[in-house]
């Protein structure tokens, strides 16, 4: 079944939060209270991904769905700064695409050498050294580490290869890729065919070669009416060029003709840009075909104007020079796709100091704004320059004009996350 093979999955990644500011004064004998000293917290660890082309399935996932970067250290006294957690790094096969799992949206796609920041770290909050003014002489406050980001993503396996091998199970496409490259996939006379995406470098002269995937097949069972898989047709969306291997022979008593139009019509099914992709038609298994059979399907796929080209992946008949052919019609084709990011990450976790404002009942508002939120939680209430601060940040928002606006009156009750103010001119 299609299930053995993993080219999917959904997971959660967590960026490390930022370590917290310390609230921290000098202290030195015989002298009473010195100035703030408390030092920043470092950055949370970024989740990241890389390619790695010793991996050829996103088996690992199903296992672990939850990555977590580390956060990063608290500052402490003595202006010392907490320590940046390190980025966590996830690998992947080379060709995985990243996507935000609700919308399906892009959000990287990792078939370059260069890792990819996915999640980013939390910056670390400020130590109360930052808050000392010539009024505010005792910042009793730090700011605390911002959260890391926090995604649910799906991985998709999309192999990064110029050809595609396309067909049934059997046809002998794991036969043909071992004999024009240098890979070796599993050969079976059975219906299980390639259970993960083989990638081979075929080499046709110096210097020139091109990437061939034998990809997963059709479920089994397909030919029997159980319906083909899509999981393969993954594999070949971004194949420039697709080779589609028929069994001419019939030796296992299917009629290559019904088979072509089978596969193209998923093809179509799947996605009809798919369909149009450019097609050479290789008859397979010439050794065991009759010349009639080979005449019949040849005349039957060059009406169509398409190339068919007679081998024999067993007996290397047309093997010689199928890699050449192959290499002339790549070069007139488009590069390999690499998809763009759609997702935009809905508010940039710092710099925005967004927020909503509601009434809920006769007086009493409620302030919807995280931001705010974490210098509160970041802060004691009950301290004048923390309070002063908090009182600032309400000003410079406009959460204090947009009060106003909606009618604010004195000793209303203003609700902002778990704490509730009165409001006082
Ligand atoms: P796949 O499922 O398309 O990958 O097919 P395989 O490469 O696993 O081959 C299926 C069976 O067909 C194996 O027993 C192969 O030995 C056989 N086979 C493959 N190519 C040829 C060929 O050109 N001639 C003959 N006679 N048998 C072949
Ligand atoms: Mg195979």
């Amino acid at each position: 079944m299609s299930a053995n093979f993993i080219d999917i999955a959904t997971i959660w990644v967590h960026a490390g939060k930022g370590g917290n500011g310390s609230v921290s004064f000098h202290r030195e004998k015989f002298v009473a209270a010195g100035g703030p000293d408390g030092g920043d917290g470092g950055r949370g660890g970024d989740v990241v991904f890389q390619a790695d082309d010793n991996l050829s399935t996103l088996m690992d996932f199903r296992y672990k769905r939850k990555y977590n970067a580390e956060d990063g250290q608290d500052g402490g006294a003595k202006r010392c700064t907490g320590k940046n957690a390190p980025d966590l790094i996830i690998k992947v096969p080379r060709g995985t695409l990243v996507k935000e799992a609700e919308t399906g949206l892009v959000i990287a796609d990792i078939s370059g050498d260069e890792p990819v920041v996915i999640a980013k770290g939390g910056k670390g909050g400020w130590g109360n050294v930052h808050f000392a003014t010539p009024t505010r002489q005792i910042p009793k406050f730090a700011k605390p580490g911002m959260p890391g980001e926090d995604l649910h993503i799906t991985l998709e396996l999309k192999v990064i290869a110029d050809v595609g091998l396309i067909g049934f199970p059997n046809v002998g496409k794991s036969t043909l890729i071992s004999a024009i490259s240098a890979a070796k996939p599993k050969i079976a006379n059975y219906h299980f065919t390639t259970l993960s995406p083989v990638l081979g470098v075929v080499r046709v002269g110096p210097e020139q070669s091109f990437v061939a995937a034998d990809i997963p097949g059709l479920i089994e069972g397909a030919s029997e009416g159980v319906g083909l898989g899509h999981d393969f047709l993954r594999h070949v969306e971004r194949c420039r060029l697709l080779l589609h291997v028929v069994d001419v022979s019939g030796c296992e008593g299917r009629d290559p003709k019904q088979d072509f139009e089978m596969i193209n019509a998923e093809l179509e099914n799947f996605s009809p840009k798919l369909a149009e992709r450019p097609q050479i038609v290789l008859g397979n298994k010439c050794d065991v075909a009759t010349e009639e059979q080979i005449a019949e399907f040849r005349s039957y796929i060059e009406e169509k104007g398409l190339l068919f080209l007679p081998i024999s992946a067993a007996t290397r008949q047309g093997l010689d020079d199928l890699p050449g052919i192959v290499f002339d019609h790549l070069k007139e084709l488009p590069p390999i796709q690499i998809f763009q990011p759609e997702y935009v990450k809905k508010q940039a976790q710092e710099g925005s100091r967004s927020f909503t404002v509601s009434k809920t009942e006769a007086h009493t508002f409620s302030v919807d704004a995280p931001w705010l939120e974490r210098i509160l939680e970041g802060s004691n209430v009950d301290d004048y320059e923390s309070l002063q601060y908090f009182q600032t940040q309400l000003g410079e928002s406009g959460i204090l004009d947009e009060l106003v606006r909606q009618g604010v009156e004195e000793n209303d009750t203003i609700l902002i996350g778990e704490y509730q103010f009165d409001y006082v001119f």
